[in-house]
């Protein structure tokens, strides 16, 4: 189908909606605002035709279990988001990982996933190297990138990466 769908999860806080916004719409704003999940939809253009591309921005991590199962059922690809600024956030999307591989019946590598250590312009508080949330990638066989919704520095590249990403398999 032309319809590819792409869900965000991550620990509350760590700029999930922030990057959606900053892709679909090019805005930032500083102030933290609980999302209700929200979904948007982008048309691109893909392979010469047209494709819709689902955004999904879930609320958080596991308040809703049923509901994460839910998105990870309907969802094609899956951007996982920590904070440099905090370890925990990185450690919280082990227990997503373990989710998608349960629930998706691929092997690992399979699915389009990347991993994002968002608020890199935070050089002050950062708690997560670099080259750790490679190691982690490597280990989920994933895909990585440092990101800043803040600044504009690689979300559109962190998109892009996905839909490389499905297009290669
Ligand atoms: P969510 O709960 O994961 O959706 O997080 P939000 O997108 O609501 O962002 C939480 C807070 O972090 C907000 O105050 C944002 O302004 C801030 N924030 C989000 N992305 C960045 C970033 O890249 N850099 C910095 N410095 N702050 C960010
Ligand atoms: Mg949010």
């Amino acid at each position: 189908s032309n319809d590819y769908r792409v869900v965000v999860f991550g620990a509350g806080g760590v700029g999930k909606s922030s990057l959606v916004q900053r892709f679909v719409k090019g805005t930032f704003r500083e102030g933290y605002v609980p999302t209700i999940e929200d979904t948007y939809t982008q048309v691109i253009s893909c392979n010469k035709n047209v494709c819709t591309l689902q955004i999904t921005d879930t609320t958080g991590s596991h308040q809703f279990p049923a509901m994460m199962r839910l998105n990870i059922t309907k969802g094609h690809a899956f951007i996982l988001v920590y904070s440099v600024t905090s370890r925990q956030s990185l450690k919280e999307l082990s227990a997503i990982w373990d989710a998608i591989l349960e629930t998706k019946n691929e092997a690992m590598g399979d699915i389009p996933v990347m991993l994002a250590g968002n608020k890199c312009d935070e050089t002050e508080s950062r708690e997560v190297n670099c080259s750790e949330g490679e190691e982690q990638a490597k280990r989920w066989r994933c895909n990585f990138m440092e990101t800043s919704a803040k600044t504009n520095f690689n979300v559109k590249e962190l998109f892009q990466e996905l839909l490389n990403m499905e297009k290669n398999r």
